[in-house]
């Protein structure tokens, strides 16, 4: 990333992902005001498990909904930031305009959360959760692929780019309620033809992780497909308010 930065500022002035001011102060592209108001999660209680940040934590420092849970396909989850009204427009910039730029500096942190809260553990590879094809059109690129990449980069391991796949027509998440979002994910992915998951830890990539149905829809298929241990990386999160997940907060 050093020399992508370097080059990355003589042809393209530094703008905060989250205001889109242009700042000479910034770094990994949140200027220094914006570093202010954005909620980090290394800086909150997070669950141990699902990494939403929890305003109460039981002793081992898991959410209610986590220790009421009878399965969850992945280990361990983790995210930069807390969704809210700050971090929604950098997550719009990064879909919508040029994200391959905002996305590459948004993986940079998530590879740094990952090495926070995971440290030690060894990913034999990093893999998406795949976009509708419709979506990747009308956008020209894979916001979700980008991030991968720049985290793989970071992190020393291989990006698998064809793994989980869509195969079932979902309806957009940020319609549902919070009941309809968790059924509107059962079944949505299967996997690639020919792909060897036995014993493999891996890291799952999204950018916002809400009711957290997509990520263990992911999370699911590769457990079934023969994963060993999934991890999961988003770059923000929700805390766990099931009713404010009918107020439009996931753009995705
Ligand atoms: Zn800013
Ligand atoms: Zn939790």
């Amino acid at each position: 990333m050093k020399v992508i930065e370097l080059l990355l500022s003589l042809f393209f002035p530094e703008k905060c992902m989250f205001c889109g001011n242009i700042t000479r102060k910034a770094e990994n592209f949140i200027c220094e005001n914006c570093r202010q108001r954005v909620a980090f999660c290394k800086d909150l209680k997070c669950c141990s498990i699902c990494g939403k940040p929890q305003v109460s934590l039981g002793e081992k420092e898991i959410c209610y909904p986590c220790l009421t849970k009878t399965y969850r396909p992945y280990k361990r989850a983790t995210a930069v930031v807390k969704y809210n009204d700050e971090t929604k427009v950098g997550i719009k910039r990064y879909k919508n305009g040029n994200g391959e730029i905002v996305g590459e500096a948004m993986g940079v942190l998530m590879a740094e959360r990952v090495k926070e809260v995971f440290g030690g553990v060894h990913f034999d590879f990093v893999t998406g959760i795949p976009p509708s094809d419709k979506r990747v059109i009308e956008r020209g690129f894979d916001p979700v692929a980008v991030l991968c990449d720049s985290i793989a980069k970071e992190l020393g391991a291989r990006y698998e780019k064809r793994v989980i796949k869509k195969i079932k027509k979902t309806k957009k998440q940020s319609s549902l309620d919070y009941e309809h979002r968790i059924r509107n994910m059962i079944g949505a992915f299967g996997l690639y033809d020919g792909i060897d998951l036995k014993g493999k830890r891996i890291l799952l990539v999204d950018d916002v992780m809400t009711t957290g149905a997509t990520i263990e829809e992911g999370a699911y298929v590769l457990k079934k497909g023969g994963g060993k241990e999934i991890y999961a990386v988003t770059f923000a999160t929700t805390t766990k308010e099931p009713k404010s997940f009918n107020e439009k907060s996931e753009k995705s």
